[in-house]
């Protein structure tokens, strides 16, 4: 029994100085299995070289909607050779973000399909970063999406997440689900079949309460999982086993 990170960003600037230490830590406090999520070729390389040590990190690959402003076609290229590494098992975090506007709508509509496109010739799941974006994401997933996927770090509404659901995502939920002013998100996360919820750090953002405001990182995501215990009337231990038979059934993996 342990939990699954399932959005971390293990090998960014931040952490991956201290990686060692960040998942000795990770797994002393009961975190089995993290996947870390890698935003450019670098990010990926520094990932299959801690794999090489720590055979219980996945690894996922994409690039994310506000990094797109200076991406060559060789960048794509790139990118497509590198996803269809078998280390890799994801595409993603990749999506649409109008909450920013350094990239316009239509470069970041076209990378979307992209990579939507590119997961779908590889048949690996997506993970969806949607922020401000949820008509166009769920539009171009419902027109382009032949695999299943995960929406990362969701804050929307529970019509969102059911519509998601229908359309073969998972939904994952990270330290905001602990914050005082969380809203509505324990409602939605209450009404939502447990064979699709999914839980995550989205380090080093989104620290969890009680730490909020510190960096975050895997061994954190204690405090969420026993939000979701709590809100989901489940026992840690079942919710940690549900996690993980999710992640199981959409990685196809056996842990
Ligand atoms: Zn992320």
């Amino acid at each position: 029994m342990g939990i699954i990170d399932t959005h971390a960003h293990l090998t960014c600037d931040e952490l991956y100085s201290q990686a060692d230490e960040i998942l000795e830590r990770a797994k002393a406090s009961g975190v089995k299995r993290i996947l870390c999520i890698c935003l450019n070729v670098k990010e990926a390389q520094r990932a299959f070289s801690l794999k090489e040590r720590y055979d219980w990190i996945d690894i996922a690959a994409g690039y994310h909607p506000n990094d797109l402003y200076d991406l060559s076609e060789h960048d794509f290229q790139e990118m497509e050779q590198l996803v269809a590494d078998e280390r890799i098992i994801a595409v993603g975090e990749i999506g649409l973000d109008y909450h920013w506007d350094d990239v316009d709508k239509e470069t970041q509509k076209q990378a979307f399909i992209r990579q939507i496109n590119l997961a779908n010739a590889i048949q690996k799941p997506i993970l969806i970063h949607m922020r401000d974006a949820t008509k166009d994401t769920l539009d171009l997933c419902r027109q382009y999406k032949q695999v299943p996927g995960i929406l990362h770090c969701f804050s929307g509404s529970l019509e969102t997440a059911l519509e998601a659901i229908k359309m073969g995502f998972y939904i994952s939920f990270g330290g905001p689900l602990t914050f005082k002013n969380a809203r509505g998100l324990p409602q939605v996360v209450a009404q939502l079949p447990l064979d699709r919820i999914m839980i995550e750090t989205d380090c080093p953002y989104l620290t969890p309460h009680p730490y909020r405001g510190q960096r975050n990182e895997p061994m954190y995501i204690v405090h969420t999982m026993q939000k979701m215990a709590e809100i989901t009337n489940q026992s840690e231990a079942e919710l940690q086993e549900q996690c993980k038979r999710n992640y199981e059934t959409l990685f196809h993996i056996s842990l």
